[in-house]
């Protein structure tokens, strides 16, 4: 029996257009720095890359600085706020790589659901010392969408800064929105659209530049050193234009078909399987899910086993599986250790939600000790 790939959310499976273009861009020899013919042939193919990405979110190609991945370009965000000199507020469920960027970062709590408490942050913003706001569009764990009108909002209001990672929103949510989420900065990854592992871009929406996390050459105007991975950045903008298109023709809508049909069938063969997150908008791909009293390691073993790959918390690159910091912050107690993440890639094949629930059931069968009757 083929694997059954549900881990969409730690890389989407690569489009063909992305490869198509990444293979293109391996044999352009020059550098997109040098002035001669293969440079500029290298140089072409980065600014088409850049007005592409560029178009899909509303923006300038100047708003458009490519780096490593999302990690890089949040980063480099928090980076550029914190050498302003202003505090950085962190919704308490943000990536890893946002809370490690500041470690001092002031975390601002969530509600049950994973949604940011927009009275907290605006108690927060009443500090009149200048703040940076970090606030993701979509959680990778749980699929929350964050309220980012009404957080913009609140950081205009106290003239703070506001960074959005938008890394797992490609092919879910509409990319033409990003420009005007009323951020300054927003971060995107290839391999989370479809694309090569290794490219991302931070995105200037209000045309605030936060200056350089690497130096070195002059490239990207100078707002990020060292030679751009063509392969990669061809690729990620190619991942990025189809995974829109696929999505604005009901891409994502299959995907959330599939996914509610695993919820449903849930409900019926493990009803005390516990959805997490179900009282916020989600991301239509995602599903947490918690089975309470089997540690999510031994889930993910035991999925792995029956050729299904889910994850538990975020994958992190020691391959561990360490209590997951968004749903301790959700407040879910025990729940948050025995929770996995069930994320439906663009691939993902009709036969998803029955493979998903014979073996979560069966799973679930053999490690749930069914509670004894109390002695009369
Ligand atoms: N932000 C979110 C929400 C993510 O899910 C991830 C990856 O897991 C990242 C940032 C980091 O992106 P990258 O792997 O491109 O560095």
């Amino acid at each position: 029996m083929s694997r059954l790939y549900l881990d969409a959310n730690a890389s989407e499976p690569l489009r063909p257009e992305a490869r198509t273009a990444a293979a293109a861009a391996l044999d352009v020899a020059g550098n997109p720095s040098s002035v001669h013919a293969e440079g500029r042939a290298a140089r072409r193919l980065l600014e088409e890359a850049r007005e592409s990405v560029a178009a899909l979110a509303g923006l300038a190609p100047a708003a458009v600085v490519f780096t490593s991945g999302g990690t890089e370009a949040n980063a480099t965000a928090l980076a550029g706020c914190a050498a302003e000199g202003r505090r950085v507020l962190a919704g308490a469920t943000e990536h890893d790589s946002v809370l490690r960027a500041i470690p001092a970062a002031e975390r601002i709590p969530v509600d049950r659901d994973g949604v940011i408490d927009l009275a907290a942050l605006a108690t927060a913003l009443a500090d009149p010392r200048p703040a940076a706001v970090a606030v993701m569009l979509a959680n990778n764990e749980t699929g929350t969408l964050q309220p980012i009108a009404e957080v913009a909002a609140l950081c205009r209001r106290a003239a703070a800064r506001l960074h959005v990672d938008a890394v797992q929103a490609p092919g879910r949510l509409p990319l033409g929105d990003l420009g005007a989420l009323g951020a300054d900065t927003v971060a995107l990854s290839a391999h989370k659209a479809g694309g090569p592992k290794g490219a991302g871009a931070l995105l200037l929406a209000s045309g605030w530049w936060p200056g350089p996390l690497l130096r070195g050459g002059g490239q990207e105007r100078g707002m990020r050193a060292g030679t751009e991975p063509l392969p990669a950045i061809a690729g990620f903008a190619a991942a990025l234009a189809a995974a829109e298109a696929w999505r604005a023709a009901g891409g994502a809508a299959r995907l959330r078909a599939l996914r509610d049909a695993i919820l449903a069938g849930l409900a019926v063969r493990v009803p005390h399987a516990v959805p997490i997150a179900m009282g916020a908008s989600r991301l239509a791909n995602t599903l947490c899910l918690a089975l309470p009293g089997v540690a999510a390691a031994t889930q993910v073993m035991a999925l792995d086993l029956a050729g299904i790959a889910v994850s538990a918390g975020s994958a992190c690159s020691s391959g561990k599986v360490a209590e997951s910091h968004v749903l301790r912050a959700m407040g879910l107690g025990p729940l948050a250790g025995s929770a996995i993440r069930v994320s439906l890639p663009w691939t993902a094949p009709e036969e998803a939600p029955r493979r998903f629930l014979d073996a979560y059931a069966a799973m679930a069968a053999r490690l749930v000790r069914p509670v004894e009757p109390a002695p009369a």
